[in-house]
C-alpha cells in the first residue's frame, strides 16, 4: 500500500505491531517453560495474558480507525524470538539460562516500547483520543514488564548466575 500520510503509516506501524504481538503469544509459553526460577516463569505467564490483552486491545484500534485488523510481517521480533529460540536450545546451566531468557525477554520489551510510543504520537497528532488511551494502557503494561524484569535480574536471577 502506498503511504500518502501520517495515517496510513500509523496503520502499518499497528500492522507491524499486530503481527509483532501474536507472535509473542506464542513465544511466552516456550519461554515461561524453560525458565526456572519459579519468579521468571510467573512473570512470563503474567505477560502472557497481558499481551493476549494486549491483540485485542489493538484490534480495538484497528476498528477505532475503521480499518480491518491486518497484519504485516514483523521482520524484527521474528529475528528477537529466532534469538530467544538460540538462547532456549543452548547447554547452559538453570541460573545463566534463566539470565539469558531475560536477556532475550528484554529485547523484545524495548521494541515493543519503541512501537507504542511511535503509534501513540501519530495518534495524537490525528486526534484519536480513543486510540491513544488503548496504546498508552498497552505501553504501560511493556514498561512495567521489563521493569519487573529488571528487577528480578538485578535483585536475584543475575546474582545466582554469577
Ligand atoms: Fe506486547
Ligand atoms: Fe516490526
Ligand atoms: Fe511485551
Amino acid at each position: 500500500m502506498k503511504l500518502e500520510s501520517l495515517r496510513d503509516l500509523l496503520v502499518e506501524q499497528l500492522q507491524d505491531l499486530y503481527d509483532a504481538e501474536s507472535r509473542i503469544t506464542k513465544a511466552l509459553p516456550k519461554m515461561a517453560k524453560a525458565a526456572t526460577s519459579p519468579a521468571l516463569k510467573a512473570a512470563f505467564e503474567k505477560h502472557l495474558r497481558e499481551t493476549e490483552g494486549q491483540v485485542k486491545r489493538l484490534e480495538q484500534v484497528f476498528e477505532a480507525l475503521g480499518e480491518t485488523a491486518k497484519t504485516k510481517t514483523c521482520k524484527a521480533m521474528q529475528g528477537l524470538i529466532a534469538e530467544g529460540e538460540e538462547t532456549m536450545s543452548e547447554d547452559a546451566e538453570p541460573e545463566v539460562l534463566d539470565a539469558a531468557l531475560i536477556a532475550a525477554a528484554q529485547r523484545v520489551e524495548h521494541y515493543e516500547m519503541a512501537g507504542y510510543g511511535t503509534v501513540r504520537a501519530y495518534a495524537k497528532l490525528l486526534k484519536q483520543d480513543a486510540c491513544v488511551r488503548l496504546l498508552e494502557q498497552t505501553l504501560e503494561e511493556e514498561k512495567a514488564t521489563d521493569e519487573a524484569l529488571t528487577t528480578l535480574a538485578e535483585s536475584t536471577i543475575n546474582v545466582e548466575a554469577v
